[in-house]
């Protein structure tokens, strides 16, 4: 397979419309002395060699989209942020990165690894925020802890060639994703606005949006995106103002997915997201939880 983009050592592997879930976006750096991955999404099954010669991989962070070639490339050595290496080593660190459950997370299991090859590593390292790898030539790769969507996630960026891979900060229409146990909205808030100061020229995201080489264009995007959290906010207040409802009628209407999407960690994921809103909005004195456990609009 072909790289969709190159600039200088960075060639890009868009999938399946620009990486749309469930696919997503290989990036394969190569220096003077090492080639190193990062991720490894459904598409990095069609790369071949550039792939599988690897040094490295690196994940942005773990999800089963990412890390598909896990199993496949066992000779390549993988490394993850520090706070997301549990999930990769073992399936019991995975449920925890989750935290659904067992029932849910059976499911998942079956389903990962029929779909996304998922295999764990017990021998993957961890890495830190600042860490630096030297490729030769001038080549470098450094990682920026942008938590939120996991307690690990990352952005990794080539610092000559000033391209970041943004992994699932995704900027698509969909919005963050906050809804795991190791997920965190305050986070992903704050990473939000720690990405907007980071140094690039080239943008690529894991999913759907890809390559964007303007900065004009990547602030308009990341604004849109990041709007999504207040309009979650707004549609939850609205539904709260109509009468109150408790936390699983909340849940059962829906505040990311339509109603009836049939993933197995839907309910779970509605459920952490709404619960991380209204804890937001009660701080600010919105939304009260009375003695039934009802939240109303104040
Ligand atoms: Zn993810």
């Amino acid at each position: 397979m072909q790289a969709s983009h190159t600039f200088g050592p960075v060639r890009i592997y868009l999938g399946h419309q620009s990486g749309k879930y469930p696919d997503g976006n290989q990036i394969v750096v190569q220096g003077a002395d090492t080639r190193i991955a990062f991720d490894t999404p459904l598409v990095s099954r069609q790369i071949g060699e550039d792939l599988e010669g690897a040094d490295l991989l690196l994940l942005s962070h773990m999800h089963e989209d990412h890390a598909v070639g896990l199993g496949r490339l066992a000779h390549v050595p993988v490394q993850a942020h520090e706070a997301d290496l549990q999930a990769v080593r073992s399936w019991e660190g995975f449920k925890r990165h989750y935290g659904y459950p067992d029932e849910i997370l059976d499911a998942l299991h079956g389903m990962i690894v029929r779909e996304f090859d998922y295999q764990p590593r017990p021998d993957a390292t961890g890495y830190t925020d600042g860490q630096v790898w030297e490729l030769g030539g001038g080549v470098r790769v450094r990682a920026h802890h942008l938590p939120g969507h996991s307690a690990g996630h990352c952005a990794l960026v080539e610092e000559s060639t000033g391209v970041a891979f943004i992994g699932d900060i995704d900027l698509t229409g969909f919005g963050p994703y906050y809804g795991d146990a190791g997920s965190s909205l305050e986070q992903f808030e704050r990473s939000l606005e720690q990405l907007r100061t980071l140094e690039a020229r080239t943008w690529v995201t894991s999913h759907h949006r890809g390559v964007l080489t303007e900065r004009a264009a990547f602030l308009q995007a990341l604004d849109r995106f990041a709007a999504k959290i207040g309009e979650r906010d707004a549609r939850l207040l609205a539904r709260l103002r109509e009468r109150p409802h408790t936390l699983d009628e909340l849940v059962a209407h829906g505040l990311l997915y339509p109603v009836g999407t049939p993933l197995p960690w839907v309910a779970m994921a509605e459920r952490r997201t709404i619960e991380q809103h209204l804890e937001r909005l009660q701080a600010r004195g919105a939304v009260q939880q009375d003695g039934a456990g009802s939240y109303r609009a104040t």
